[in-house]
């Protein structure tokens, strides 16, 4: 029977995450505190939302708000709401079972390690389960609006494998979560401790949050936050660490942001947003199906959290609020989709975020933390946000032939200061890692000439290159690809390359390779390599053709062009060589050290190592 008492296990992912907060959580026990009363005004916003339809809810205990109980003598601490409340099921699933998907590998990530735990805390989200970093039994008595005083439930835990939960009779709507209060964390019932908290993490909440220590002598009810939502407040009314604490109470994050921007809007449109730029990425950021963007409010009511139709996909690791005077209280998000004026705050609010990042890109070293969380992310932006094209190609940084290591910090305004004088061109090399593109026989010539390659080795720069065709006037080109237009001092050097005996050669090799290549030609691009192949102008980039064939996709065969370097001492021999059957095995195996050196697969390795090893024994004959 349901409205008996049961004892249920924690999924396994909740006994992890348990395990977690309580080991790396420490050294900051009291932001349970802040997770605690986030979720309770959380609940209470959305219990003032579901009656704006239905205002029966409300009943008549229509002030909405928190308190907080704390008691001496029992060694508890008690916060308690009157919002929305749970119902049986809902607090089983809740408080039993984490939703959120990519959970259990996230936590195999844990390592014992404290320090390094706790940062993955932050990256996953604080929230109710750290009340155990301060007791060792939570007790939540819930009664979820709209239903009657004994359907409600009590649900109690001590924070290892399992709770309980039972029906009860509870005459107030909402939810008491109490904590009982481990034997050294008797602070948490100091009242005058959980007062300071109160102000220091949760001043800026919309409701009031009242105190209560019970059985202190003349204890009073007072109400101890400002009760005023943050971003209602004028920017010169708040201070950096409130901004800080807000984010901290928005995210769960526990981490201090990296930057924010607070902004009304007058005129015809009025609304507030407060944007913030996390300092680190959540773990589930690449999961598609993770709802994201920012809380909506109309008019200070709490309408839903992650309305994505603010900000673009690119921008999803932004968190904020945006409060609007003009939308209708009921709007959904069918309707929001519709609405006329979203496009012109979804390009204002863009504009901002852009803004922002254009600032932090001052500061070199805020810039690159940024970078390394959320570069990749961005750089989806460049594609997809054709309006922004130009503001966001100046926040991309790379790893370019100049900085001697894969650290992406270099922008493209910094490759056009050190271009030569009469260069026209941005040049770029796509690959799978750094090592295969600096490595790579298609820049060997660029670089000796001193002129500077970027180095692309993100899954998403084929997509980046594709988007982005120009920069300032200056035309981005591949370096693998048949027409590379380098800077040529000697052009008729080229020309006189092709005499009569590397024209025998050229054709010799196409006929025998005509399987495997488009065409064989003499390169302008090799300095110390044999050979490279590259792509025709009309083909894909063979990074985009393996990534696309990777992902199931069906492409019309293609072959590369086979260059060679007619100035190294390999193709010089294979030019002089005159047994048919060793030209023709190293005239393939120049062919298979070129793909190998892209990074490419060979078709057929086993035909190519017992090419090399009978390549290898006829040579020492
Ligand atoms: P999060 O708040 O990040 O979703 P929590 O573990 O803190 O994660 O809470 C899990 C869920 O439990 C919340 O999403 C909410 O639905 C519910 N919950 C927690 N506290 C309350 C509360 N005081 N009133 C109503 N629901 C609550």
């Amino acid at each position: 029977m349901s409205d008996k008492r049961e004892t249920l296990g924690f999924q396994t992912e909740v006994r992890q995450l348990l395990q977690l907060m309580i080991h790396s959580l420490y050294s900051n026990k009291e932001i349970f505190l802040r997770e605690l009363i986030s979720n309770a005004s959380d609940a209470t916003d959305k219990l003032r939302f579901e009656a704006l339809a239905n205002s029966d809810l409300l009943t008549e205990d229509t002030e909405l708000g928190i308190k907080i109980e704390v008691d001496k003598e029992q060694q508890t601490l008690s916060v308690i709401d009157n919002g929305i409340g749970m119902s049986r099921d809902e607090l089983i699933d809740n408080l039993g079972t984490i939703a959120k998907s990519g959970t259990a590998e996230f936590l195999e990530q844990m390592t014992g390690d404290k320090q390094h735990d706790a940062q993955l805390i932050g990256q996953f989200g604080v929230g109710f389960y750290s009340a155990f970093i301060a007791a060792d039994k939570v007790t939540v008595e819930s009664r979820r609006a709209g239903l009657a005083a004994d359907e409600a439930v009590r649900w109690e835990s001590e924070g290892e494998g399992e709770f309980t939960i039972e029906n009860i009779e509870r005459a107030e709507r909402g939810t008491r979560v109490t904590l009982h209060l481990k034997k050294d964390e008797s602070e948490y019932a100091e009242s005058f401790r959980i007062q300071s908290l109160i102000r220091k993490y949760s001043d800026h909440i919309g409701f009031p949050v009242s105190l209560t220590a019970i059985g202190e002598e003349d204890a009073e009810t007072k109400v101890v936050n400002s009760a005023t939502a943050l971003w209602t407040r004028s920017r010169s009314d708040v201070t950096e660490d409130e901004y800080k604490e807000f984010y901290k109470h928005l995210s769960h994050d526990f981490a201090d942001p990296l930057t924010w921007s607070h902004n009304r809007v007058e005129g015809k449109r009025e609304y507030t947003s407060l944007l913030y730029i996390p300092s680190a990425a959540p773990f589930d950021m690449w999961n598609r199906e993770v709802p994201k963007g920012l809380k909506l409010y109309v008019q200070r009511v709490f309408i839903m959290d992650d309305a994505e139709q603010f900000l673009p996909l690119y921008l999803r690791f932004v968190k904020g609020v945006v409060d609007s005077s003009d939308l209708p209280l009921n709007v959904s998000r069918e309707l929001l989709q519709q609405n006329p004026d979203l496009t012109s705050m979804r390009s204002a609010l863009t504009r901002r975020v852009l803004d922002m990042l254009k600032k932090i890109a001052g500061d070199k070293d805020s810039y690159q933390k940024f970078w390394g969380e959320f570069g990749q992310v961005l750089k989806e932006g460049v594609v997809e946000d054709h309006s922004n094209k130009d503001k966001l190609a100046k926040l991309l940084r790379f790893a370019t032939t100049q900085n001697g290591n894969d650290t992406q910090d270099q922008s493209l305004d910094d490759y056009l200061e050190r271009a030569k004088e009469d260069q026209d061109k941005i040049y770029y090399i796509l690959a799978k890692n750094y090592a295969t593109a600096v490595a790579s026989p298609h820049i060997e010539r660029l670089r000796s000439r001193g002129v500077e390659v970027l180095l692309l080795t993100d899954r998403i720069d084929a997509w980046l290159a594709d988007g982005l065709t120009e920069y300032e006037g200056k035309v981005l080109v591949d370096v693998a690809r048949e027409a590379l237009d380098i800077p040529e001092e000697d052009d008729e050097k080229a020309q006189d390359k092709l005499n009569d005996e590397n024209k025998k050669l050229l054709e010799k090799m196409q006929n025998l390779l005509s399987e495997r290549v488009a065409a064989v030609n003499i390169s302008r691009r090799l300095v110390d390599s044999p050979a490279c192949v590259v792509a025709s102008d009309q083909d894909l980039n063979p990074q985009v053709r393996r990534m696309l064939e990777a992902s199931g996709q069906e492409l019309p065969e293609s072959k590369p062009i086979l260059e060679i370097n007619i100035e190294h001492p390999l193709v010089i021999r294979l030019s002089g060589e005159e047994d048919d059957s060793r030209f023709e095995a190293l005239s393939n195996i120049v062919l298979d050290h070129a793909l190998l050196a892209e990074g490419s697969q060979l078709e057929d390795p086993s035909q190519y190592v017992q090419r090399m090893n009978a390549f290898l024994l006829n040579d020492n004959d």
